[in-house]
Order: C-alpha cells, then sequence, then structure tokens
C-alpha cells in the first residue's frame, strides 16, 4: 500500500468527508477526463498517421445495481503503472491546489463546484475507486485501487484493449444522502445532458426498455438498448440564432466553474481563405478570486476541428483582456504541436481578430449600457488601467478611451473625452486629485480652490491611476495636472506673495521639519483650509504610497511642501508668537506637517507624540 502525497491527502480527505450537496458533479469530471483521454490518442492519431477516425471513440457508463458500481470507461490513450502513480497519487492540477487553498482558508465547501476538482471527486460517492488502465500501444495493464485515505494500490492486471476503466462502490445511502441515485439510469442520463452534453464523442449507455411482445401485443417484454446520451454538437457549431441566453450561460458556469452567469457574451466566426473560426467569448460578471495575483493564467481554449489543443492558449488574449474567458475552435493545419501554437502565424490572425472583437464590445457597451460598462470597469479596470501603463505604454492609445474615473462635478463616472468636452475655454488641464475614496477627494484642501473655478476634477482611488494617466501625458492635446502637484496652473495662485517677514517664519518652519518636507512656502491653492502637502517633481505623494507597500521600493520618496494657508487663524497665531516663543512654533510646525500627513493618507512616525502635543496645546 503506497500513501498519497501529503497535497492529495488533504483534497482526497476533503471529498471523502465532503457535506457538499453537488455531489453529482463527479461524473462530469470523470466523463470531462475520459473525453480529455480520448482527445489525446485522436491526437497522437492525427500527428502519427494511426488510422483512427473520431468514430472508433466512445464513452462507456455501466450500472451494476446488485453490486452497486457505476462505471465510466474510455478507450482513449490510457496509463501505464508510472502514469497511475503520477497521475492520481498526487494532485496533478494546478486548479486542484488553488481549490485547496482556498477551502482551507474559507471552510466554503460551496466552492466546490467553481473548481475543476477532477479525478478525486469519485471519492464524495464512493467507499473504493478502481482504475483499471492500459496505456495505447502498451501491453501490459495495471489495477489501480484505493479506499480513500489509507493509500492506494497498484498491480499488474488483465484488460483486453487499451483505455481506461474507472469503477466506483458507491457508498451506502444514509439519512440525508442518497447515493442510489447514481445507480438510477434515469439519474444518469439526466445528469449527463446536464453536465455533459456538449462532450464531442458519444457517452453511451445500455438502457433498459420496455416492449409489446411481438407474438402478443398486450404482453410487454424488457430487453436494452445501447442509447447515447449526449447530443455531441458542440455549442460553437449550431446556429446563433437557435442558441438561448440560458444555453450560453449554462454552458459558461459549466465550462469555466463560474458561479455568475456572464456579463457579456460574445460569439463570433470569420469565414475566409485567411482565417477560420468559431469562437464563444466570455466576460465574466466578477474577477475570480485570483485574478489579480500570478496564480491567475489567462488563456482561451483551443480546439482545431473540434479536437482540443490546449486548455489555455495564452497568446489568444492580451493581457489587459485576460479576464475574458472562452474558446476558439478553428481550421489550422493539425499537425502544429502543442508548444508551437505560439509562433503559427494563423493563431496571430485570430489573436488580432478576437482582440478587435473584445475591444468592439468593450466601446459598445461604454456607449450604450453603461451600467454593465461600469460594472465591468469595478471588476476589470484596473487590467485596463495597467494595459495603459505596462512595456512603456505601446498599448495606449488603444484603451485610453476605455478607462472611466468619477468626476466630482458630474458626481458619476466619465470617459476622458467627456471630461475633456465639458471643460471651459478658460479650463488648460485636466484635473485630478488621489485618495482613498471618492468622499476623502471631494474635501481635499487642495480640492477647494480647482472646483470654485468651476473646474471638474477626476478622482483616482486605485494605485494604478496615476500611473497610468502619467504614461498618457495628455489627452486631446490638454495636460493632467494633479492638484497636489507643484502648479496647478491657475491665475489666481501667483497672487500669494511672501514678505520678508514671512519668509523668516517659512524658513524656520522649513528647519525644523528639514528631513520631512523640501519646502514650506504660502499657498496659493488653499482657501478655507489651515494646509496640505503637495509635491514637486515627477514622483508624487500617491506614487510614493504605492512604492512603500512594495518590496525593495521603499526608499522612494516625493519631494514634498508643506503650503500653509497666510490667512487661516493658525498662521496669525505663528507670526504673533513668532518672537518671543519658538518652542511653541517649533510645535505648531509639527501639528501642521502631521495634519497635512494625515489629510494624504501617509503614515505618521509617532503619533503618540503628536497626540501629547495637540492635548498639551489644547489644554493651554
Ligand atoms: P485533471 O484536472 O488534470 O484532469 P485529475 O485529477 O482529474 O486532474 O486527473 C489527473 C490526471 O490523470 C489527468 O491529467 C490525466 O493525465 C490522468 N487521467 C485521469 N483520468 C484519465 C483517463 N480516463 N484516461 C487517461 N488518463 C486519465
Amino acid at each position: 500500500m503506497k500513501k498519497f502525497k501529503a497535497e492529495s491527502q488533504r483534497v482526497l480527505n476533503l471529498m471523502i468527508n465532503s457535506i457538499y450537496t453537488h455531489k453529482e458533479i463527479f461524473l462530469r469530471e470523470l466523463l470531462s477526463n475520459a473525453n480529455d483521454a480520448l482527445d489525446k490518442l485522436y491526437y497522437k492519431s492525427l500527428q502519427e498517421n494511426l488510422s483512427f477516425t473520431k468514430d472508433d471513440f466512445a464513452i462507456t457508463i455501466e450500472i451494476d445495481k446488485k453490486n452497486r458500481t457505476l462505471k465510466v470507461i474510455d478507450n482513449g490513450i490510457g496509463m501505464t503503472a508510472k502514469e497511475l502513480e503520477d497521475n492520481l497519487g498526487v494532485i496533478a492540477k494546478s486548479g486542484s491546489l488553488e481549490f485547496k487553498e482556498k477551502l482551507e482558508n474559507a471552510e466554503d465547501i460551496n466552492i466546490i463546484g467553481q473548481f475543476g476538482v477532477g479525478f478525486y471527486s469519485a471519492f464524495m460517492v464512493s467507499d473504493k475507486v478502481e482504475v483499471l488502465s492500459k496505456a495505447y500501444g502498451e501491453s501490459k495493464a495495471y489495477l489501480w485501487s484505493s479506499t480513500g485515505a489509507e493509500g492506494y494500490t497498484v498491480k499488474e492486471a488483465e484488460k483486453e484493449g487499451w483505455g481506461t476503466e474507472i469503477t466506483m462502490y458507491l457508498k451506502k445511502s444514509a439519512e440525508n444522502e442518497n447515493y442510489d441515485e447514481f445507480l438510477s439510469e434515469y439519474r444518469i442520463k439526466e445528469l449527463v445532458k446536464k453536465y455533459s452534453d456538449y462532450i464531442r464523442y458519444p457517452i453511451k449507455m445500455d438502457v433498459e426498455k420496455t416492449r409489446a411482445k411481438k407474438d402478443d401485443d398486450k404482453k410487454f417484454e424488457t430487453y436494452t438498448e445501447t442509447e447515447t446520451l449526449n447530443s455531441m454538437v458542440p455549442l460553437w457549431k449550431r446556429n446563433k440564432s437557435e442558441i438561448t441566453q440560458e444555453e450560453y450561460q449554462r454552458f459558461y458556469t459549466d465550462t469555466f466553474f463560474d458561479y455568475e452567469k456572464p456579463l457579456k457574451v460574445i460569439h463570433t466566426s470569420a469565414e475566409g481563405a485567411a482565417i477560420n473560426f468559431n469562437a464563444i467569448l466570455f466576460i465574466p460578471s466578477k474577477a475570480p478570486f485570483n485574478y489579480y495575483t500570478k496564480n491567475y493564467e489567462k488563456g482561451l481554449r483551443l480546439y482545431t476541428n473540434g479536437v482540443l489543443i490546449t486548455e489555455k492558449c495564452a497568446d489568444l488574449l492580451p493581457d489587459y483582456f485576460g479576464f475574458v474567458k472562452g474558446l476558439v475552435d478553428s481550421e489550422l493545419t493539425l499537425n502544429i504541436s502543442r508548444e508551437t501554437v505560439q509562433h503559427n502565424h494563423q493563431l496571430k490572425k485570430i489573436a488580432a481578430n478576437i482582440e478587435k472583437k473584445i475591444s468592439d464590445t468593450l466601446f459598445a457597451m461604454l456607449e450604450n449600457e453603461r451600467e454593465s460598462y461600469q460594472e465591468f470597469f469595478k471588476e476589470f479596470g484596473i487590467q485596463i488601467k495597467y494595459g495603459i501603463y505596462e512595456n512603456w505604454g505601446v498599448n495606449k492609445d488603444k484603451l485610453k478611451d476605455l478607462i472611466i474615473f468619477h468626476s466630482v462635478k458630474q458626481d458619476k463616472y466619465i470617459t476622458l473625452k467627456e471630461y475633456v468636452q465639458g471643460m471651459g475655454e478658460n479650463q488648460k488641464y485636466i484635473y485630478y486629485a488621489n485618495g482613498s475614496s471618492i468622499d476623502s477627494i471631494k474635501v481635499l484642501p487642495q480640492a477647494e480652490k480647482v472646483l470654485e473655478c468651476g473646474y471638474d476634477l477626476l478622482c483616482l482611488i486605485d494605485d494604478i491611476d496615476e500611473f497610468a494617466l502619467k504614461m498618457l501625458g495628455e489627452y486631446d492635446k490638454k495636460e493632467f495636472r494633479s492638484i497636489s502637484g507643484k502648479d496647478l496652473g491657475l491665475d489666481e495662485e501667483s497672487a500669494v506673495t511672501e514678505t520678508e517677514a514671512d519668509k523668516k517664519i517659512l524658513e524656520y518652519i522649513a528647519e525644523v521639519l528639514k528631513d520631512k518636507v523640501s519646502k514650506v512656502k504660502l499657498s496659493g491653492r488653499l482657501k478655507s483650509h489651515p494646509v496640505c502637502l503637495t509635491s514637486e517633481g515627477e514622483f508624487s505623494i500617491e506614487m510614493e504610497k504605492v512604492f512603500s507597500n512594495l518590496p525593495n521600493t521603499q526608499g522612494l520618496k516625493a519631494q514634498k511642501v508643506l503650503e500653509i494657508n497666510a490667512n487661516h487663524p493658525i498662521y496669525e497665531k505663528i507670526k504673533k508668537v513668532f518672537d518671543e516663543d519658538k518652542e511653541s512654533v517649533k510645535d505648531y510646525a509639527k501639528i501642521l506637517l502631521t495634519q497635512a500627513q494625515l489629510i494624504e493618507g501617509l503614515p505618521i512616525e509617532n503619533p503618540s507624540e503628536y497626540s501629547d502635543l495637540v492635548c498639551r496645546k489644547l489644554s493651554l
């Protein structure tokens, strides 16, 4: 008896003890494995000119009520003894691993359906599972057998022909747990229709039927007949006008393991001399839980002439549309190997075509279904903005009209084009502000003057936003200006003049705060608020915040300017005490800086010192 690898053991335990209500998905998983095994052999036969045709392949389901077993049999590629060990003793698929991680953290058993949980799901319904397999071209067959937790055995066995036969010894039914249903022909038929109708090889089962006897039509006899349970026509080969939205949705949720129906379905095809393909693409409603991590793999399923070539062909999607799920079936030359797919020029054309389709769909949504587009942007907008920024902006022109920001003046999301259309003649720049929320941006001290001039302000909430705008540089020849940047470009700004007395005070404060700010000045942009922080140079305070969260970039600092409102009573106060009480001025300086840092959402180094200072001042 051999033990399962630790990882597999844990997934297996979850399966065995599963209280998951959709145990029925085990059949889908086994049929999909059988389908892959047939695909692999068919693919091999096309490459090596073995004389198979598609009609030589089938999947068979056998029910044995007496022995309470259910079998799934295929005449696909099969497995050698080593493959049985390697494939069934460890978790082969990253999906299963993700599933395990997620489960351990969330304890939410209902997410099982989101993942391709694979072969182990057989243990949700069985006490014991046997896999009898003979690899194509080998003479020996092997039997893998396991009752779950203890481990598994592999030994030599007899089997006619190649392929794999999986036998599930079903668990006994108990209260609230019915396993007998999987011995019912009717139920199995129903499950195949529900989950596996599109499998492109026949799924056959002997079905018991009754008919009138030939010699006496008052009497009935039972007989068995082999039925094909699935329709075998893949959805994408059917006529668009005959496919209902429900069918697309069902296909999406079953195939891509999502709970929610897709936000948008794109069913497209191209026929021509250069390229010939059918594609069904989906924009998910929600980003997958691992979407913004390095574990997420983008890609579309690629079939050629109905044979699955690869599960995830990454080259069919640009990174910025990496959220799209779906498949492409094309008449590519079949002798391309799975590895060289990316170098195929036909594939490049298909990819370009698909990108255009996705882009057109998004623009149409933006134009005609703004609410849906906002939903989309909430989930995947970061990706689009990142697309503008990455690779030194090569794709920025394709993407710049797809981004939206919240507008303070209009109190809704608008495009850059809409911002520019709303600009008055006097306004030279596109203004934006960074903040953690729209509400916090609206009340930023720096925002007051800009808004008072009647200019609109775009709210930048995500880390990537300012990087994307900096990459764009301008839109429609209008430069972007941060309200916390050096120069707002407002005429009123220059009005502030600093007297000699002011200069002395500001120099003194600058000396007190010299490690924290590079300059202290009287502000031209503040109206009622006492202080704010702005920055000089290209590297903004927001960027400093972003970089402080990344490894190896913590040392990067913006050149900060502390701006004080000359008309605020606090400045009057400082002026008054400046000559006789420098200690107080020091305290005021520190308090003003900390307040400005708080407004910017910057971390403060010594909160308790700040608290003591404020309380001391308040109790005077
Ligand atoms: P996967 O998601 O990779 O299918 P499974 O746990 O379901 O994960 O299966 C693990 C591996 O076992 C498969 O990748 C495949 O190589 C092999 N396998 C499973 N079922 C069969 C089968 N019926 N015929 C041949 N190989 C199979």
